[in-house]
Parts: C-alpha cells; structure tokens; sequence
C-alpha cells in the first residue's frame, strides 16, 4: 500500500518543513493527520493527546472517512489507542474483532477492522498516539509500522513544544488567558479599533468576599468556584470577548467592537447569570456569589494601562457602593 518513494519523500518533505513554522497546535496535528492519511493510504488517521492530568487520551486530530464524526475519547489503558499510551508500545491489529483491548464506539460511522497505532514520545514521556484504521483486515504491513513511526518521531516534539506553548497562554484553573496575555491584546484591539469606527470596552470583575469561601469551603472549592465563574461569564458574553485572569478571584474582559451601553448590558447579564443560579458544587454547596464590575470603554486617546485604571476606579466603587454592581467608568475630560 506504499506510495512511490518520491511522492512519500515529497510528502514527509512538506510535512517536516510544516513542523519547523510557528503554527497553533491545531495546524500541527491537522498537517500530521493528513499527511499520515496521504501516505498510508489509510481510510482514517488520528492523533489523541493526553491531558495535562495525564489520564485522559483527548481527540486532537483526525483525517479521512469520519472526520466530522465525534471522536471518542479514551482512558489512558482504555481501549487500543489507550493500551499504546500506557505501554509506550506500537500495536499493529489484522482484526480487530479478535482483540479484546478492542472497544466498538457507539455509533461510529466508519468501519474499522485493521488498525496501527504508534506512541508520540517527548522527553523520554508517551504524550499521545498516532493511529490509522481501514475498513479491510490486515491493511498494514512491516513497512507502514515503520512508516508511522517515523511520523509519529518527527511530529512528537513540535506538537508538544505548540502545546506548551499553548498551556502558558491559559490559565489552568479557569482556562481564561493568563495575566500576560492582556497587555498585548489589548493593544492589539486597541490598534484594530483605532484603524475603523468601532469601540473597545473593558469589564474588570472582582468576586465579592471571596476569601469567605475559601474560609468556609475550602480552597478546592474556591478553585471550582473559579472556574464554574469563568464558565458563566464565556456562556454569558461573544466568542470574539477575550476573558483573562488578571490574578487571584480578579477577570478581566476585552471586549472588542462594544461601545459603553453595550458593555454595561454585558455586565449586567453577567450579573444575572449568578443571581438566578447559583453554584451547586460537589457535595451538595451551594453558593450564591457574586461580582463588582467596572466598564470602560477607550477613549482612542487613553494608553492601555489609564484604560485598565479608570476600570479598576469604576470596580473598585462598586465595591464601595455596596458590591454586586456595575459602574461605568466616566470618560476624562479631554485636555485640548
Ligand atoms: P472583596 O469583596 O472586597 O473583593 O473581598 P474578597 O474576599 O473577594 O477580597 P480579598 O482580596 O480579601 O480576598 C481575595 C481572596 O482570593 C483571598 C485569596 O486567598 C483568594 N484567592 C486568590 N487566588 C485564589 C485561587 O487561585 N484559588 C483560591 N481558592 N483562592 C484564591
Ligand atoms: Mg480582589
Ligand atoms: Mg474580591
């Protein structure tokens, strides 16, 4: 089922090439997938990368027939995907009817009766799998172990340096954008709005007495609270909004495209959100929490850091008027 050597090294070329560009993870994986597709002449390739608990064997990638289909996810030792990761060792099955790590996916559109599947290592670590299935039974050969392999060698240290690279710009808690993250984006939305008519605003959220429930609860619980807050508020606003945690129980929205009125009304849902459903954490707590919000919007004058302030002022009396508000911060006045 090989393809011609000199398609295969145009193919392994490109690919490598690919790897070496400072793509996001998902431009890695999706030129692994394809490439992998190409010259195994597989009906379906796939890569699943482990969480950052290790456990979980989380679908990354996938080309071929069932590509839109949703991808099972498996235990680490779960299944045969799930058995190379925990045994750091390739697996090559004629039939997988015969095999008992097999485990039939409910409703999985593609056949599968042969499947291959090497390991991705990094650092001496089994970070993920590369795997292709077909429809026909023993579809691989000798040679396409040794081929996979190579695909899975050269892919495994790009694809963990783009993920890295990834996991810094998140914070782990919340999954909102780390505190770095902010400066440069706003800037960036500052430079975008500068050059059209639109606005830029920014909420700056502060959960109100929010060390009591570290004190009552636990931090585990704080931890969670965390992040079924960050949860709440990416439900409540656009996927274009850019949430960040600004550091401890502190968020801050970037908001691009949005005036004053509509920052407000923002805010306020976000308020809402919390009013109407609290927080039923494990173990049957219930929390009722809630947050001061400030709102500025840019003036197209102010740098970054004097809009950051005058949100932080408009927070900061929210709080003083009593908590679980929002305040809009007033434009300065223009010096001529
Ligand atoms: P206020 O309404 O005035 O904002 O009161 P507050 O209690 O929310 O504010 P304060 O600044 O006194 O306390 C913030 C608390 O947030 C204290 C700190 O222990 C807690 N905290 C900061 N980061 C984390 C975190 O990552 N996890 C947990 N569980 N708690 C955190
Ligand atoms: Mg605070
Ligand atoms: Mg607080």
């Amino acid at each position: 089922m090989l393809l011609s050597s000199q398609r295969a090294l145009d193919v392994l070329l490109q690919l490598t090439a690919q790897l070496t560009d400072d793509r996001p993870l998902e431009e890695f994986l999706n030129a692994v997938t394809l490439a992998t597709l190409d010259l195994l002449r597989a009906d379906h390739a796939s890569i699943r990368l482990l969480d950052t608990a290790r456990t979980a064997l989380l679908s990354g990638a996938r080309s071929g027939t069932g590509e839109e289909d949703r991808p099972m996810d498996f235990k680490r030792g779960e299944g045969i995907l799930g058995w190379v990761v925990e045994h750091g060792q390739p697996a090559r099955i004629g039939d997988v009817e015969h095999d008992t790590r097999w485990i039939r996916a409910q409703g999985q559109a593609f056949h599968v009766r042969s499947i291959m599947a090497e390991p991705l290592w990094s650092s001496g670590e089994v970070i993920g799998v590369l795997a292709v299935t077909s429809p026909a039974s023993d579809a691989f050969a000798d040679e396409d172990q040794l081929l996979l392999r190579l695909l899975a060698n050269c892919s495994a240290p790009p694809i963990e340096r783009a993920r890295l690279r990834r996991l810094a710009m998140f914070d782990d808690i919340t999954m909102a954008f780390n505190h770095r993250y902010l400066n440069p984006r706003l800037v960036e939305e500052m430079e975008r709005a500068s050059r059209s008519v639109g606005d830029v605003s920014v909420l700056y959220m502060d959960l109100d007495h929010f060390k009591s429930v570290n004190d009552n609860h636990g931090h585990a619980v704080g931890d969670a609270v965390l992040r079924v807050f960050a949860d709440r508020v990416r439900k409540a606003v656009r996927r274009v909004d850019v949430l960040v945690r600004r550091g401890g129980e502190e968020f801050v929205l970037i908001m691009p495209a949005t005036g004053a009125t509509q920052a407000h009304a923002t805010g306020h849902r976000i308020q809402q959100t919390l009013h109407t459903d609290p927080f039923d954490m494990d173990g049957g707590i219930r929390i009722r929490q809630t947050v001061s919000i400030g709102v500025a919007t840019w003036d197209k004058r102010e740098t970054p850091d004097q809009l950051e302030r005058r949100a932080d002022e408009a927070m900061y009396e929210a709080k003083r008027l009593g908590r679980n508000r929002v305040v809009v911060a007033t434009p300065k006045d223009v010096v001529g």
